[in-house]
C-alpha cells in the first residue's frame, strides 16, 4: 500500500472545513506527488488533532482540500524542554529532528561558554521540526525558541521546572536518575557543546536544587548522540512511552 501523504498546515481544522493551499503546498501535492482532485490526504495542524482530507480543487498554484473526519485526536508530548548548544548544521538539524520524534515539546538552542556556533536559522530548524513531526505520525510540533544565552535562561529558570543535566565531568561515574517522585514536575534536559561546560557553568548549575546532574555512561557522547540518549532515558523515567 502506497503511504498516505501527510501535511503540515498552519490553518484550523475540524469539520467540513476548507483549506486553501499555498503555491508550495499545491507544487508539493499536485506537482510532486501527482495527487489529483478526489484524492485523500491527512492533515494536521499542532492543535486540532489530525484530519482526512479531500482534493477538492488542484490548480498550478494553489488548491483547495476539505476536512472528512477527524482521525486522531491532538496527542500534546510531554512537559519537556530540549536545550542543547548548536553544533555543525547537520548535527543541529539532526537535534532538532531526533527531539520532534521523541517527543519534546520545546526546542531550546542556547549558546553557553563554550558554544561553536553563535548563529542558528530559527525558521529553518523549525522547518525541520515540522518535516520531522509529518514524517513521524506526530500531531503536534515542537516549538523551536530563537537562540537564548545559558546564563539567561538560567537567571530566569521557572521555579517548578527540572532540569536533567548532562554533564561530561561525570563520564563513567555512576549517576543515580532524579526521583521518581519527580514525574508529575515539568522538565528540561541540558546537553554541552562539543566543548562542554565551563567550569563556571559547571558549579553554577551544581548549587540549583532544581538541577539533577547525570552521567550518560563511560563514553564520551557527541552532543547529537548525546541528546537522543537524554531524551531516551528521560522518557524511560517520566515519559509517555508505556
Ligand atoms: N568536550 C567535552 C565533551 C562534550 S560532549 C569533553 O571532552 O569532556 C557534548 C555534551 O554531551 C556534553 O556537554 C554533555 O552535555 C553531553 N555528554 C556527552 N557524553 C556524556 C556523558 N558520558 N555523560 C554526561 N553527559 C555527556
Amino acid at each position: 500500500m502506497a503511504s498516505v501523504v501527510r501535511l503540515f498546515v498552519d490553518h484550523p481544522l475540524g469539520e467540513e472545513q476548507t483549506v486553501p493551499l499555498d503555491r508550495d503546498q499545491a507544487h508539493y501535492l499536485f506537482g510532486v506527488m501527482r495527487m489529483a482532485r478526489g484524492e485523500e490526504l491527512l492533515l494536521f495542524n499542532g492543535i486540532d488533532g489530525e484530519w482526512r482530507v479531500t482534493v477538492t480543487e488542484a490548480g498550478k498554484r494553489g488548491g483547495v482540500l476539505t476536512c472528512l473526519e477527524q482521525t486522531r485526536p491532538l496527542q500534546r508530548p510531554p512537559d519537556l524542554w530540549l536545550f542543547f548548544a548548536p553544533i555543525k548544521k547537520a548535527r543541529t538539524d539532526f537535534i532538532v529532528e531526533k527531539a520532534a520524534e521523541m517527543g519534546a515539546a520545546r526546542i531550546c538552542p542556547i549558546s553557553t561558554d563554550f558554544t561553536n556556533s553563535d548563529r542558528i536559522r530559527q525558521d529553518r530548524l523549525q522547518a525541520h521540526a515540522v518535516e520531522a513531526a509529518e514524517q513521524c505520525g506526530g500531531t503536534y510540533v515542537p516549538e523551536v525558541m530563537p537562540l537564548q544565552k545559558l546564563s539567561q535562561v538560567l537567571d530566569k529558570w521557572p521555579d517548578e521546572r527540572q532540569l536533567m543535566f548532562c554533564d561530561e565531568a561525570l563520564v563513567g561515574h555512576a549517576s543515580t536518575p532524579p526521583s521518581a517522585r519527580l514525574r508529575a514536575q515539568p522538565w528540561a534536559i541540558l546537553i554541552g557543546p562539543e566543548g562542554g561546560f565551563s567550569e563556571a557553568e559547571r558549579v553554577r548549575l551544581r548549587t540549583q536544587d532544581y538541577a539533577h546532574r547525570i552521567s550518560l555512561g563511560p563514553r564520551i557522547l557527541r552532543a547529537d548522540t548525546a541528546a537522543v540518549a537524554a531524551m531516551t532515558l528521560w522518557q524511560q523515567q517520566f515519559g509517555d512511552w508505556g
